[in-house]
Formats: C-alpha cells, structure tokens, sequence
C-alpha cells in the first residue's frame, strides 16, 4: 500500500474549528492519521506554506451531459471542479433527456468513473421531465444513486407538487432544493429590479420573487416534513426567512453563490451577460446580508451554480442571454478573499465549503479523520494569478471574473489517495512518484 505523508501543512479542520500545523498520512485510498508524525517508510510531501484540506464539496453544478456537450462535458466539468479544489460535486438534473429516472443516473455515474476525476452525486429531477407536474421516479433514482432532487433552472410552481415532493423525500431523506422565483413576479425580467434596471432600460426581478416562494416552502415544511434545502439565496429578505426558518426548528438549509456575495447588480452594465443569472445580482445591502448569513450559519454552503454556456449562447442581447456563469475555477480564490475581508474565518470558510453541503447530502465528504477516504486539497494561499477564462478546464469561458487578480490556488489534489490534480512548482519529485 502506498503511503505518503503531506508534512509540514496547515491543517484544517472544519468540524473540531482548528486550522493548526500538522501532518497528514495517506494510506492507500484512506486517511491513515493526522497530527504530529514520522514519516517512517512514508514517502514525504513537503506541504509547508500550504493548506490541507479536506476535498472541496460543491453541491450545485450543471455538467450538461447528455444533451448538451457543446457546453460541457462530464470529463470537462470533473476536470474543472479539480483545478478549482472540489473533490466531490453534485450535478443538477436539467440535462437533455433530464436526469428524470434510474437510467440517466446510471448514464452519469457510469460517465464519471471513466472521467476519474472529482466524485460526482447526481441530483434528480423533482418531477418528470422538469415539467413540474408529476413526480419523477424519485425511488428508481434513489436506488440508482442520487442525492438529491430538484427541478433546479426552473422553480415548482405547483405547491401541490412541492408538499407530495416533500413527503415523499421523506422515505428516503433526500433532500429537496428549490430554485425559488416565483413566474408572474419575475416575468420579462432580465436582471433585479431597481434602479440599475430602470437606468438600463431592462425588466426587473424584485426580491420578492424569490422570498414568497421560500416563505411558501417554509410553510410547506411545516405541513409537510421533508427536508428544505434553498438554492442560491439572493436577498437579505430570503435569508430572513431562512434564519427565522431554522429559529423554528424546521429543516431548512440555504447556499450561497460566490458571485452572489461579491458582485452586485451593477456588475451588469459592465460585465454584459456574463452578469445575468437567475437569481439576477442584487444590492449592496443584499450582499451583506448574505455575507453575514454565511458567517453565522443561517447560510450553510457556499455552491457555485457552475453553469457553462456556449459564447453563442452569451453575445447576443442581454434580455436573450443565457442565465448563469462557470464558477468551479473561481469559487476557491474568492472565498479565501472573504477571510481577508473579515466576514469569517478559515475554519468556518472551509466547513461552508465541506461539511456544511457534504451534511446536507448526506455523502461522506469532507472530513480529514481516519479512516475517511482521502480526498484532500492543498492550497497555496499566497498563489497569485490572473483568470484568464481561455486556460480553463471547462469547456465554456462565460466568467464576470475575466481580468480578476486572485490570492491563493488549490496546487494539489488527492482523491481516494490518488493524486488527480497537481499545480505545484516542478521541482517537487515526491509527490509525483507517489502518484
Ligand atoms: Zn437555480
């Protein structure tokens, strides 16, 4: 069995709250111990100056296979989500035919084991064919291996169909995370409703389109059980109810976007459509509020919504634009910007970014303890660089944060112990032999 000790790093641990210095010994495909170790017959790699942490978990993004390759692929999108630190990533069901029974999630599972790059957890579809009418095969996709499920890119418009969606993810405790925008409110509306929008001249979608439909969902977990988990959250008004939500005891998660707490809505008049998404970028005040959600939990995973789109798809006018950006290769960089920034610190941040979505799933992430699998991410927090969206693994280059000078990189990755991502400064030979 091969053994390699990650010496000299700062280990970080999301549940005890430590970030400390450390050892780490991989064992095969397991974590072996953490602490202070000798290497003993151990290979050594020299971590000094870098972050150890447990693999990243994102649990939002679209990798677009089947149906829509020339956006991404299941191998491209993998591949991205290691170049950004995430190890394990939960993929959305609106594919083309959409991940609506047993047969597509075994398409996806079998798709990822060849890619052999991040873990994927496919999320099924809430109801056949997107169309939010009647539930999809919910069990068959259970037994098959998802997640969760969603109707994510489209919200459930039927609170008849979201309470049968809620009871029924009981029986298996999936959770149920909604895209919450509520049609009528949000109708003709390309970006938030303000005065950015007015001054632009483009239609707008208020706040309220997103909280009446969380408040409805509230109310639904209260008559229904099941388990709530709100995708995306844009406004200080949504995370009110989150948090007035889980004061109550009911269980309701939240994630935030790295884009959400970051850019507001008048990232619109300079960034094109590579600043429209659904939910559209708010106000300063927002940001805050979701800023401060994240910090003290109300919100409890950072996601990126990662959703490639082809050029095609993006320069063309704004009001026909494409939703959404690629945030797998940015998310890591601008999340550590939050430390800097005060909002929280590096043992929350990496929880929100392991724990937090790996709990809500119920997969077994994020954890450095012994006897877990080895996925780890080792991060140069000093890396500076330059995004530049043309040498992205990802297929699709649709990014606000073109031309962004970012701190800190994900510079190795280890999944199941097996080095799958290595950005470090050549002269290093152990970990390469080791791999
Ligand atoms: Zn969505």
């Amino acid at each position: 069995m091969t053994r390699l000790l990650v010496a000299g790093g700062t280990v970080v641990d999301p549940v005890a709250g430590t970030a400390a210095p450390g050892d780490v010994l991989i064992g095969g495909d397991r974590i072996a111990a953490v602490g202070t170790l000798d290497a003993g017959d151990a290979e050594t790699l020299d971590a000094r100056g870098l972050l150890v942490l447990p693999g990243l978990v994102d649990m939002h993004v679209h990798l677009r296979e089947p149906g829509y390759e020339y956006k991404e692929t299941i191998a491209t999108g993998v591949a991205a989500a290691l170049a950004g630190g995430f190890t394990s990533v939960a993929c959305m069901a609106n594919t083309e035919p959409p991940n609506d029974s047993a047969a597509v999630t075994q398409y996806i599972l079998d798709r990822a084991r060849v890619a052999q790059g991040a873990r994927v957890y496919p999320i099924g579809a809430l109801s056949l064919g997107l169309k939010g009418e009647r539930l999809a095969e919910i069990g068959e996709m259970y037994h098959a291996g998802i997640v969760a499920i969603s109707d994510d890119g489209r919200p459930v418009t039927d609170a008849g169909l979201m309470r049968r969606a809620l009871e029924y993810s009981r029986m298996f405790d999936l959770p149920v995370i909604v895209h919450e925008e509520e049609q009528h409110l949000a109708a003709g509306g390309a970006m938030n409703e303000g005065v950015t929008s007015l001054r632009l001249g483009l239609g707008g979608i208020p706040a309220a389109a997103e909280e009446v439909m969380i408040a409805r969902d509230v109310a639904l977990v209260r008559l229904a059980g099941g388990r709530l988990h709100v995708a995306h959250v844009s406004t200080a008004g949504a995370v009110q109810l989150i948090r007035d939500a889980k004061a109550a005891g009911l269980a309701v998660t939240a994630e935030v976007t790295p884009h959400h707490l970051f850019l507001t809505e008048e990232a619109v008049e300079g960034y094109g459509t590579n600043a429209k998404m659904a939910p559209p970028l708010r106000t300063r005040a927002d940001v805050a509020a979701l800023r401060a959600a994240l910090a003290d939990g109300t919100i409890d995973a950072v996601a990126t919504d990662h959703a490639p789109h082809h050029h095609d798809e993006k320069d063309i006018e704004f009001d026909h634009a494409a939703n959404g950006i690629v945030g797998l290769e940015t998310a890591l960089p601008l999340a550590l910007r939050l430390i800097a920034e005060g909002v929280l610190d590096l043992p929350t941040l990496v929880a929100r970014l392991t724990t937090g979505p790996a709990r809500i799933l119920g997969i077994p992430a994020g954890t450095l303890a012994p006897g877990a699998a080895a996925d780890v991410t080792l991060v140069d927090p000093e890396r500076r660089w330059r995004v530049e969206a043309r040498s992205f693994r990802s297929k699709s280059r649709n990014t606000p944060f073109e031309g962004w000078e970012m701190t800190g990189r994900a510079v190795a990755v280890f999944v199941g112990g097996r080095l799958v991502h290595d950005d470090r400064p050549a002269a290093t030979p152990a970990l390469r032999s080791a791999s």
